[in-house]
């Protein structure tokens, strides 16, 4: 394990624009897997909700001196199940409090459920210019065990209407790795998604997370505990498909066209500023890295007060109990050089030697000499004249590269 301690530490400013992520905690109904900060039958908590974060953007906004803005991204939870007027009103406050780069990209996620005309008109309107949807199968029967409200003709046909309406750059999320799942059942998943001819693709392996009740399921004999190896034969048949039809894999899980990469995901994977806004959102910015705090109802209570905006430090200004942000981590060298590592190396290109001996002062080779050499003797990683990336066969036991690089002070 190297020795980070001396290391110079010139963390991202935001001057070239950050990524701005809001997180939306609502869910029509909450899926059996999930863990997300997320929740259904709070319907009524909107409003509030809502009236925080726009205080907490505008809070940003002034603290920061309208900080450029890259890329939005509205995630959760299920921004699309927010009605279309918030969705529009939420826009015209970022506009205000941020400088907006243009082209931004701006994505929202989206259930196939929500797409109507009226709901593709405004979101358009808005200035929402990438979608992101969870189609997640098209195995009717995987998408009941899944607890998803949608089948796979309608995920087709909210995909197909939202081209028509004007969509010019939509993801597909799907997830593979689930209780009784063959490999030819989601080789036919993604043919059908291939055949949608969508500009990205993310593929998520089925996680099995604590205290969810697909948890207790599995625990109970009810489902079979996931099989690793069938993931891993549908993780590879997922980069043969994707590849015949036409799609570049950029990151360990992503897929694009050529020009669609997610922009957004690229901030965090580059380790590059952020700005993360609503209940339990992450940010990496000016230096410190922070989570807000995560009850949605505590959330909208102590934003949607009136807190001070006075103070040199915009996050110390921000923190609670007069502010949203709850957790404030010490940014080091050595967390900053890992997060760097871990993060950049899912990418395929991997991390560039010169970007980091100009963020770090050192060069890659110099903090890790043995690692690079043990792993590249084991195959896991390649180096190129740019970079260090992760080899195909790394590709398959990327936690076991990423935990090389862990550092320590
Ligand atoms: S729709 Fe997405 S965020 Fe909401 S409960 Fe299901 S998986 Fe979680």
């Amino acid at each position: 394990m190297p020795n980070l301690a001396n290391i110079e530490h010139n963390p991202p400013t935001f001057d070239n624009g950050i990524g701005l992520y809001l997180h939306v905690p609502f869910c029509q109904t909450k899926c059996p897997y999930c863990d997300f900060n997320t929740y259904s039958g709070i319907e009524d908590q909107i409003p509030g909700y809502v009236r925080a974060l726009e205080a907490e953007m505008r809070g940003w906004g002034s603290l920061l001196n309208r900080p450029p803005v890259r890329t939005i991204f509205l995630g959760g939870g299920t921004p699309s199940y927010l009605p279309a007027e918030y969705i529009r009103d939420i826009l015209a406050v970022i506009k205000e409090s941020f400088k907006l780069e243009r082209p931004a990209e701006i994505t929202m996620e989206c259930n196939p459920g929500d797409v109507t005309p009226e709901n593709a008109a405004m979101w358009l309107a808005a200035g929402i210019n990438r979608i992101s949807m969870g189609v997640q199968s098209f195995d009717d029967g995987l998408l009941a065990l899944l607890g998803r409200r949608h089948t796979a003709l309608e995920a087709k046909q909210a995909f197909n209407a939202l081209r028509e309406a004007g969509f010019q750059n939509q993801s597909i999320d799907l997830i593979y790795g689930l209780p009784y799942q063959s490999v030819e059942q989601w080789s036919d998943t993604l043919k059908q998604t291939a055949e949608l001819e969508p500009d990205h693709i993310s593929l998520y392996g089925l996680q099995i997370e604590q205290g969810t009740p697909l948890a207790v399921d599995v625990e109970a004999g009810k489902y079979p505990v996931p099989d690793d190896d069938l993931a891993a034969d549908m993780y590879e048949e997922a980069q043969r498909k994707l590849a015949v039809s036409g799609f570049e894999q950029y990151e360990i899980s992503n897929w694009a066209k050529e020009g669609f990469e997610s922009r957004h995901n690229l901030i965090y994977w580059m380790n590059e500023p952020y700005l993360g806004v609503g209940p339990g959102a992450h940010s990496w910015l000016v230096g410190q890295r922070f989570a807000n705090l995560k009850s949605p109802r505590r959330y909208a209570t102590v934003v949607g007060s009136n807190y001070e905006l006075v103070g040199a430090d915009p996050v110390a200004t921000m923190h609670a109990p007069a502010g949203p942000v709850e957790q404030v981590d010490i940014t080091t060298p050595a967390v900053d050089i890992t997060e760097t590592m871990m993060m950049g190396m899912r990418l395929n290109k991997g991390v560039s030697y010169k970007r980091f001996v100009k963020r770090f002062g050192v060069g890659l080779d110099i903090v890790f000499p043995k690692e690079i050499s043990r792993l590249l003797d084991l195959e896991l990683i390649e180096v190129t004249d740019d970079a260090v990336r992760l080899s195909e066969r790394g590709r398959l036991l990327g936690n076991e590269v990423f935990a090389e690089f862990i550092g320590e002070e």
